[in-house]
Parts: structure tokens; C-alpha cells; sequence
């Protein structure tokens, strides 16, 4: 199986390739195959494209917002039309099953060009009317070149999260993709001038953090949206702060999830799964602590681990897998580290957690029941299908728990009791909350985390704020007086 790209880069409206820089295999993770060679983007290569993003840029400010939004909402078109190819390119890219990438990914990133490019045409700013028959009014401006860097889990659909907004706004953008999965962004970036982008506002370079930091330090850079981890992000966060720029932090989490004795069980456990399992486990928002009230505990495990016997691992082109493999040999290292650990903690493994005896990155989905709260595989993220079930009793006892986390990216409430979710909901220290339901993202409602796990929103209005500033402008209708 090969998927090698025209060439590593996409600059200035065109492929183009630079051999000096070091080469980035690109494994397919269901067999370990190397599908493609990219080469990191040299100093030469990120020049070029940061400043083919400036020279673009003031141009495409200057167009009517409903142009740059006709432009958008072309290439989701131009999207939805090659979805099938387009998912095929992301499993190869992420290993993650066809079932899912044909329904998640390419659709996802459509949706953003095509809410953004809706939202293009009326952006504005407000008129103020102030005493004295004065006012002033605000402009929204473009903050004018942007950088994204963006995590291996859904690489099409990061691209364009932060390339909608951006352009929609009137910037130009220039993105990193992961060094682990770094073919999507290509055809996102071909997509886009295809649609009729014109050249230079869609900029993909390739690297690894290497290339990621001297594109977050160029003076000619003013906003910087990472998806990726916390330490990462404290690294971005800084280096983007010693310029000033604008950021948006989309970093990692260790989400709870509440069952209450009262919730539906069916509804529950599905939560649950989706919550762990879907891609892998490999979801930023996966609420990998589920405290479970112990009315419910014996309940939820049973019929846990009889689903669980649906899980379908195999090959992620067979539209019937819906489990496939991690990301990388170095995912998969990381979460048998911490299955041992789970074992040595004193927590019960249920079932999974056993690597396959094949080629490629494969482990089965893991639960571990009697988990505490002191042990790492409930402190920290793992990013890999591994569940911890936590027990409680009452609600104040699990939502003080719930909240007890550097992290706040999400958290999910399943119970039957109107009141209670509507409360426990108000009591999460989470950006992103579900009641009855786990891991909807839709691009009308604005997604993002607190604490550490990040600032700013992504999707909705919302990211608007975050790709664009005011100017306010006074004005003076009669004459102006001064002390002396
Ligand atoms: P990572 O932090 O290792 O890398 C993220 C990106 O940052 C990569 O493109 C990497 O090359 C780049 N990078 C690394 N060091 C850099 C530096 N010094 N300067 C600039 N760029 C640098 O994360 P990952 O392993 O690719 O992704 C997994 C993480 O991403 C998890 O923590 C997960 O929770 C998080 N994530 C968050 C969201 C969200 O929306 N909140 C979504 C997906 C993934």
C-alpha cells in the first residue's frame, strides 16, 4: 500500500519538495508498512511559506466576507464529493477504521468550510452611539498570519477547525501537521485552491516540534493554535506569549464521566464506549475516569464486557471494523506502560489490554474496575482505550472527585434525574459538557477546555473571537475643546 503525496509541502498554491530537509516516514498503523517518505520543512522551506502567507494575506482581507465565504463553501463541497478517497487517506494516515473516518473526518472538516464560509459574509463590527451626538464604531480586522499545529488524532479535521475560521476572518495560515500523520492536511490545502483560494493563504509545511517551534517565534506570525498535548502547549503558549501573540490552546484531558444509579443502563454503557473506545481511545475529550454509583457498579461492568465482545478488530478498510489499531508503535508503548502500571497500582483489569500478535500497533480495549483516585491511569492521560471505573456514593462525593484534575477539557453526567444533570453540569470544571450523551462535536457549538487544558474556543461564533480583532474608532461630530 503507498500513499505518497506530490511532494511534502504545499506553498504558495503548489507542491513543492525540499530533499534537505530529514525524511519522516509515514507508517500505516494496521501493518507497520511504510506508506510514504516526507522531508521536514528546512529554514528555507518555512521562509517561504511564512512569507507567501504575509504577502497573500492583505488581499484577501480586503475581499467581501461573503467571497471568502463562497470560496469555503466550494471546497466543502469539493470535500463531500471525495469523501470516500479522502477517508481512505485517513486511515492509512491514523489507522483509524474506515467505519468511522467515513463518517467523521472529510464530513467534519466539511462541515467547518461550509459554517465558516456561511458566517464569512457577516462579520462586522458595531455601531456605539455615545453623549453629545458623538459615536464610534468598531471594525473587525483579521489578525493576519496565522499558524496551526495540529495533534495525530484527526488530521483532517484539525486542518480545517483552524483553517476555516482563519480564512473565513481574513487571515492566511500557515499548518503544521503531525509529524505522525502528515498526509491529510496536503489534500485539504489542494482542496482549498482548488475552490479558488488564491495562492499563499493555505500554506502546509511538515516537521516535527523542530519545525513547529520556529514557526510559533517568526515575527511575522500573530496568532498560534496548537492541538496537542499540555506540555507542549506550556512550550507553545510561551514562546507565542514573548511576541504577544493570540493563541488558542487545545490540549489534552483526563475527563470524568458520572453514572448515577438512576441512568438509563443501555444509554450508560454506550456513553461509555464512545467515551473510550472510539478511535482507538485516542480522543482528546474521552472520559477516561467513569465513576459508577455503586447501586449500578455490578450492573454496568456485566454488561460492559458482553458489549465489549462486539468490538470488531481488524482490517480498518473493512467497513464492518469498528476498532482498529494505535496510532504508532510509540502510542502503543505508552499505554502497555500504563496498563502494567494499572496492574501494579492494585486496580482490576476486567478485560483487554492484551497486544495482538500481528504487524501493526493493535491492543484490545481495556477496563479496569476498584481504580482510586491516586493512581496514574486515573491522573493522567494515556490516550489510548483504556477505561477506568472509579466507584462512589453520593453526588457531592463525585462531582468534588470529578473536579479534582489539572485537566477541563470535558465531562459527562448520565442519569435520569432532570435536576441532578442540570446541576452536576453547572458543577463540572470542564469546557465541554455532555448530559446523557458522550463526544458530540458539532461545529455550531464552541469546543475547547479550562485549566490546563486549554484557552480559547474552537468552532462556533465563538471562533471568531479567537481569529479576529477590533479597531475602535471614535468620532467627533462638533468642535473639540482642550485645558489650554
Ligand atoms: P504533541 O503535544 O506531542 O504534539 C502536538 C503538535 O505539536 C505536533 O504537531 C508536534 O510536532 C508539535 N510540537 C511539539 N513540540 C513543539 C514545539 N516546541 N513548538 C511547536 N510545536 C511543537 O501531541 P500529540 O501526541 O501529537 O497529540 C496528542 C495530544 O493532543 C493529547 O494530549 C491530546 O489530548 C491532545 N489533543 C487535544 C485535542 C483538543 O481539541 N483539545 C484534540 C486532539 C488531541
Amino acid at each position: 500500500m503507498k500513499a505518497q503525496p506530490t511532494a511534502s509541502h504545499f506553498i504558495n498554491g503548489r507542491y513543492v519538495e525540499d530533499k534537505a530537509g530529514a525524511e519522516m516516514p509515514v507508517y500505516y498503523p494496521a501493518t507497520g508498512e511504510v506508506i510514504a517518505v516526507v522531508h521536514e520543512a528546512t529554514p528555507a522551506i518555512i521562509d517561504q511559506a511564512l512569507s507567501s502567507a504575509k504577502a497573500a494575506q492583505a488581499q484577501w482581507a480586503a475581499m467581501s466576507g461573503t467571497e471568502r465565504g463562497r470560496i469555503l463553501r466550494r471546497a466543502a463541497d469539493i470535500m463531500r464529493a471525495r469523501n470516500h478517497d479522502l477517508s481512505v487517506l485517513e486511515t492509512l494516515d491514523t489507522g483509524k477504521p474506515y467505519q468511522e473516518t467515513s463518517v467523521v473526518d472529510a464530513t467534519s472538516g466539511a462541515d467547518a468550510l461550509e459554517y465558516f464560509g456561511g458566517l464569512a459574509g457577516s462579520l462586522t463590527g458595531q455601531h456605539i452611539r455615545l453623549p453629545d451626538g458623538n459615536w464610534a464604531y468598531t471594525i473587525r480586522e483579521a489578525l493576519g498570519v496565522c499558524v496551526g499545529i495540529g495533534a495525530w488524532n484527526y488530521p483532517t479535521q484539525i486542518a480545517c477547525w483552524k483553517g476555516a475560521p482563519a480564512l473565513a476572518c481574513g487571515n492566511a495560515m500557515v499548518f503544521k501537521p503531525s509529524e505522525t500523520t502528515p498526509l491529510c492536511a496536503l489534500k485539504v490545502a489542494e482542496i482549498l485552491h482548488e475552490a479558488g483560494l488564491p495562492a499563499g493563504l493555505y500554506n502546509v509545511i511538515q516537521g516535527r516540534g523542530g519545525v513547529g517551534a520556529p514557526l510559533v517565534a517568526d515575527a511575522r506570525v500573530n496568532k498560534v493554535s496548537l492541538t496537542g498535548s499540555v506540555p507542549t502547549g506550556r512550550k507553545v503558549y510561551a514562546a507565542a506569549a514573548d511576541g504577544m501573540k493570540h493563541v488558542t490552546m487545545e490540549l489534552g484531558g483526563k475527563s470524568p464521566l458520572i453514572i448515577f444509579d438512576d441512568a438509563d443502563l443501555e444509554s450508560a454503557v454506550s456513553g461509555a464506549i464512545l467515551g473510550n473506545f472510539y478511535s482507538s481511545g485516542q480522543v482528546c475529550s474521552n472520559g477516561t475516569r467513569v465513576f459508577v454509583q455503586k447501586g449500578i457498579k455490578q450492573a454496568f461492568l456485566a454488561r460492559l464486557s458482553e458489549r465489549l465482545q462486539n468490538a470488531l478488530i481488524g482490517d480498518p478498510m473493512d467497513p464492518a471494523t469498528n476498532f482498529g489499531p494505535m496510532v504508532s508503535e510509540g502510542q502503543l508503548q505508552i499505554v502497555l506502560n500504563y496498563i502494567a502500571k494499572g496492574q501494579d497500582e492494585g486496580a482490576r483489569l476486567v478485560c483487554g489490554g492484551q497486544r495482538l500478535d500481528k504487524p501493526g500497533y493493535w491492543i484490545t480495549p481495556a477496563v479496569f474496575a476498584d481504580v482510586t483516585d491516586s493512581m496514574a491511569i486515573a491522573r493522567e492521560e494515556i490516550f489510548g482505550p483504556v477505561m477506568s471505573v472509579l466507584d462512589f456514593d453520593t453526588e457531592a462525593e463525585a462531582l468534588a472527585r470529578a473536579n479534582d484534575t489539572e485537566f477541563g477539557l470535558a465531562a459527562g453526567v448520565f442519569t435520569n434525574d432532570l435536576q441532578r444533570a442540570h446541576r452536576v453540569a453547572e458543577g463540572f470544571e470542564a469546557g465541554t459538557c455532555y448530559i446523557n450523551t458522550y463526544n458530540d462535536a458539532p461545529v455550531e457549538v464552541p469546543f475547547g477546555g479550562s485549566k490546563m487544558s486549554g484557552v480559547g474556543r474552537e468552532n462556533s461564533a465563538a471562533a471568531i473571537e479567537h481569529y479576529s480583532q477590533l479597531k475602535s474608532v471614535f468620532v467627533r461630530m462638533g468642535a473639540l475643546e482642550a485645558p489650554f
